[in-house]
């Protein structure tokens, strides 16, 4: 290939995971900068998440440049870097959460990330704010696809409990399912429809929204609150009725009645915002918080 792993300079590390662990790194001849996303051999999915970022090349999605080897038979993935880092960071490096507009720029420019997969066949299965990756040229795409998934033309897919129990949907509590092969008739993508939710959830409360305020995100709790617990009051006038339908939309519990990404895309919280004002706000919100 054209690059080589010894070809770079690792400048610090950006975040760590289950999976492995992302570098700042420099192309020594080039200077270009790159995040380098090493996935230990033998981490399960470590293949899958191989095979999905080849497959998938997008203006929405982190873009995978290259795929190395390394010495010890670890797989390095040479990413675009995005230098703003995670929704997730930026929402734990600011108090509060995002104004309403710059949310809309979220929602929109990662719900044509999703429309992207859907097309290709790829559940996510991980949608949270630390898989929301930002530049600062105020663009939003979806990274690690460490469980994300190939659905099969039969609608067949991994069914199995994964991912953050803090961003799942009701419908993959449901394990008893698992073994009757009525997983089946679950929408796959509903499942990230309900993590984007939550995702804009979280960026507009400025915490992890599901649960009150100080809570442990224990287990059980996460599975009553998110299976059985009413959505968050928000105060008046905190949030437009065009964001409160969005939320309740992608947060519907029964996952036949969720809205799908296209029906999302043309929600007036989305199809109706100011881009201009939309996409400055988010601009704003990148620059103060990073
Ligand atoms: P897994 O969920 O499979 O365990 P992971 O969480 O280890 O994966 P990622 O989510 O891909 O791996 O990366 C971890 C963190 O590294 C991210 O939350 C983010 O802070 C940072 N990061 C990842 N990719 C990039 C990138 N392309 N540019 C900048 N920062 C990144
Ligand atoms: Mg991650």
């Amino acid at each position: 290939g054209e690059f080589r792993l010894s070809d770079f300079d690792m400048l610090k590390v950006l975040g760590r995971g289950n999976g492995g662990t992302v570098h700042k790194a420099s192309h020594r001849r080039t200077s270009a900068l790159y995040a380098l996303k090493i996935i230990h051999r033998g981490h399960p999915g470590a293949d899958e998440e191989v095979d999905v970022v080849r497959r998938v090349d997008s203006p929405h999605i982190v873009r995978c440049h290259s795929v190395l080897p390394t010495p010890s038979g670890d797989s390095a993935l040479l990413l675009e870097l995005m230098d703003g880092g995670s929704l997730d960071s930026l929402v734990r490096g600011g108090q509060g959460g995002f104004p309403e507009a710059a949310l809309a720029e979220v929602a929109a420019q990662a719900l044509a990330g999703l429309a992207y997969l859907r097309a290709r066949r790829v559940v996510h299965r991980d949608m949270k704010p630390a898989n929301l990756l930002v530049n600062r040229a105020g663009q939003v795409k979806i990274g690690d696809f460490g469980i994300a998934e190939v659905v099969s033309r039969a609608g067949k897919y991994r069914a199995a409990y994964e991912g953050t129990a803090a961003y799942m949907s009701p419908e993959r509590f449901d394990t008893e399912r698992l073994h009757d092969g009525e997983e089946d008739r679950v929408d796959p993508y509903a499942a990230d429809v309900w993590g984007l939710g939550v995702t804009v959830l979280e960026l507009l409360m400025g915490r992890y929204p599901l649960l009150p305020a100080g809570q442990e995100l224990t287990w059980a709790a996460l599975m009553c609150a998110i299976c059985f617990g009413e959505l968050p009051a928000l105060p008046d006038g905190s949030a437009s009725p065009e964001l409160r339908s969005f939320v309740s939309a992608c947060l519907q519990k029964d996952h036949r009645k969720r809205a799908s990404v296209a029906e999302l895309v043309a929600h007036p919280f989305v199809a109706g915002r100011d881009v201009a004002a939309a996409r400055h706000a988010l601009r704003e919100v990148i620059a103060q918080r990073v």
